[in-house]
């Protein structure tokens, strides 16, 4: 569904004044109304029959995503995109159907500026919020508030926290195991319909990238929430587990 909304936006882009429009053409007459790629579809619900329901929304900034992951009235944020990104981040906010004061964790995968840029601003918006990301990139990560540190195997909003270090020292990735959920940031990126390892050109250990790569192929996950590229949403597992038979 997403997919489609995006093509068909872009199919239609134009440039009109200031910025990109998007061109309805409706008969013989056109109108240009405002670009509206970035802003909220419809969330995805996930066993959300089962009451212990998952909703998560992505927040597309540009080169990367940020990610809503809802649960009844409260929510936590996963990344925080580049600076600037606070804004696109509260729509998604509002997609999932809540406010930022509904907002009670923000988890922080990695100290990269893409991820951690708008962390100050989105703190300040989500003032109910606690603020948590692995402890050996915490130094390097700018945040009004400290940092809690999260190790592997750690639980925060029922969701697991997963160290894949390698990409950076402390970067971790978070998973629903009831929902299937795994939210990658950089440990594995989307290439095309697949998943792609870290990108050595920004991985300070491959050595141990790779390891985290394959740590990520034994988890039972249905849909991939990745920091760089499309979403997976099913059959995820063995797209990781072909990834990892190409790691070696
Ligand atoms: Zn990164």
């Amino acid at each position: 569904m997403g997919r489609v909304h995006e093509l068909s936006r872009r199919l239609f882009l134009c440039e009109l004044g200031k910025g990109a429009v998007a061109a309805v053409v409706l008969g013989a007459g056109a109108a240009c109304v405002e670009d509206r790629e970035d802003t909220a579809i419809d969330p995805e619900r996930v066993g959300a029959e089962d009451g212990g329901g998952l909703v998560w929304q992505r927040a597309a900034l540009g080169s990367v995503s940020a990610y809503v992951l809802a649960r009844g009235r409260q929510a936590a944020i996963v990344d925080t995109g580049l600076k600037g990104s606070e804004a696109k981040i509260g729509d998604a906010v509002k997609a999932a159907g809540l406010e930022w004061a509904d907002v009670r964790h923000v988890i922080v995968t990695h100290k990269h500026p893409d991820h951690a840029g708008s962390l100050a601003a989105v703190l300040a918006a989500a003032s109910n919020a606690t603020v948590s990301a692995g402890e050996a990139d915490i130094g390097a990560i700018q945040s009004p508030r400290p940092i809690e540190a999260i190790a592997d195997g750690a639980e925060i909003f029922g969701l697991q926290i997963v160290a894949t270090p390698g990409h950076t020292p402390g970067h971790i990735s978070v998973f629903d195991a009831g929902a299937h959920v795994l939210v990658t940031g950089d440990a594995v990126n989307g290439s095309g319909d697949g998943v792609a390892g870290p990108n050595p050109q920004y991985t300070e250990d491959m050595a141990k990238a790779t390891e985290s790569a394959k740590k990520l192929a034994a988890l039972d996950v249905d849909t991939i929430l990745f920091g760089h590229g499309e979403p997976i949403k099913g059959g995820a597992r063995q797209a990781l587990e072909k990834l990892a038979k190409t790691l070696g």
